[in-house]
């Protein structure tokens, strides 16, 4: 893939919701354009005394609906043009789910596997110190995403604090409970992919008890997308993870175990699959949870799920797309299928403002009255104007947007 096409892809969907809308060309201007772009140069001294410069990004595509939200990637691939397509579709995805909030997204070109923990946390703390002037609870609210976890944003959330001279866990979500994090943020993503399978069964009338799901990817959404869906009475048949895939294992957490402690699939009694023959096995449900760009116009074609649940961001090519719509395929867009991690991290930052932290009971039922609420939306959106249900998703968020940019007018 190349970096362009994530932003094009981007573009390109943003363009067509504009059209449905019929927005104005004063509408497109604004909303396509990327109100904050920040490039920073990270050193990192390296275990051995070595300097290292890695380039670090933080993008604010849209403040209009409230401070600017979204993860942090540590990937060796990103780059700026990625980074601004991801942060458009935080844009959309928070106001999908009408949470107050603007979209942003940043990161830091680099393979994380590659770090020491020290080396992580000193390359962690110098990246938020240059971001820092564009951050904070009010401002700008970075989370995880791939490659960083709440190790990360503890130690952001300490960087910002000691240069503030007091403690702001607002400043970032997706923290250790200790912290000010909240209760159910670590496996919100998937729950939420779990929720929205279940609906989308619902919609095709199949019975999710025994319904069989692939998930590709075994990271902080597929991993927690595989054990609720477990635990409602679906059947994950097929996993995999950057290596390849495995089906045949007893339960998720069977495999989960084996996977923690030998660092790979292959538990006994496992069959070995490839990416492509995982995408292709005869399920009811696929759930790509990696990377962008695994559903594409070559390898759609032999996709015989029947739905298809978005854990990841942006991980359908407009060709992948054109192919699964010609073949009847429901796709459930990343926006809508994955917003449970930004909807349970907006309850994070809730909390933190409050000083008053929820149960997990409370975390799970509001998640799911977000969810549930913005699915139906969806859905209805898709019936009433025949299309499909990402141009659905992407016209209910821009044009929100759009709304709030006319109500604001412009300045001066
Ligand atoms: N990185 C997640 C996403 O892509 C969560 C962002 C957040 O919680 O701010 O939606």
């Amino acid at each position: 893939m190349t970096t362009e096409s994530a932003l094009d892809t981007a573009r390109s969907q943003l363009r067509r919701a504009v059209d449905l809308l019929q927005l104005s060309e004063n509408d497109w201007q604004t909303l396509s354009t990327p109100r904050r772009i920040l490039e920073v140069a990270v050193p990192l001294r390296r275990d051995n005394g070595n300097v290292e410069m890695y380039k670090g990004f933080r993008v604010q595509y849209s403040t209009t609906r409230g401070p600017s939200k979204g993860g942090v990637r540590f990937h060796p691939d990103i780059d700026m043009n990625e980074t601004v397509a991801l942060a458009m579709l935080m844009t959309w995805k928070c106001a999908l789910t009408n949470l107050p909030y603007g979209g942003a997204k940043g990161g830091i070109a680099v393979d994380h596997h590659s770090l020491s923990l020290a080396e992580n946390e000193r390359l962690t703390r110098r990246y938020t110190s240059e971001i820092l002037p564009i951050i904070g609870p009010e401002r700008d609210i970075p989370a995880p995403d791939v490659g960083t976890d709440e190790r990360n944003m503890a130690w952001m959330m300490d960087t910002y604090s000691v240069n503030a001279g007091f403690s702001v866990p607002g400043v970032v979500t997706g923290k250790p409970i200790v912290l000010g994090g909240s209760l159910g943020r670590t496996s919100a993503t998937g729950d939420g992919v779990a929720i929205s399978t279940v609906e989308a069964l619902r919609v095709r009338g199949i019975n999710p008890e025994g319904a069989t799901v692939a998930i590709q990817g075994f990271g902080k959404v597929g991993y927690w997308a595989a054990i609720a869906l477990e635990n409602l009475g679906l059947k994950v048949i097929a996993i995999s993870d950057v290596n390849g895939g495995v089906t045949g294992f007893e339960s998720v957490s069977k495999l989960w175990a084996h996977f923690l402690e030998h660092k790979n699939l292959n538990a006994p009694g496992t069959q070995a699959l490839t990416q492509e023959e995982l995408l292709h096995l005869k399920v009811d449900v696929l759930i790509p949870a990696a990377l962008a760009d695994s559903i594409t116009e070559k390898s759609a074609p032999g996709i015989k799920a029947k739905i298809v649940v978005e854990g990841a961001n942006a991980p359908t090519t407009p060709g992948g797309d054109a192919v699964m719509s010609e073949n009847g395929i429901l796709v459930v867009p990343d926006i809508l299928a994955n917003s449970g991690g930004v909807i349970v991290s907006y309850f994070e930052w809730v909390q933190d403002k409050q000083n008053y932290f929820w149960t997990a009971d409370e975390v799970k039922q509001n998640l799911n009255d977000i969810m549930m609420k913005s699915f139906h939306e969806v859905e209805e959106m898709a019936t009433s104007n025949k299309v499909s249900w990402r141009e659905a998703a992407h016209m209910i968020g821009v044009g929100r947007v759009a709304e709030a940019h006319r109500l604001r007018g412009l300045y001066p």
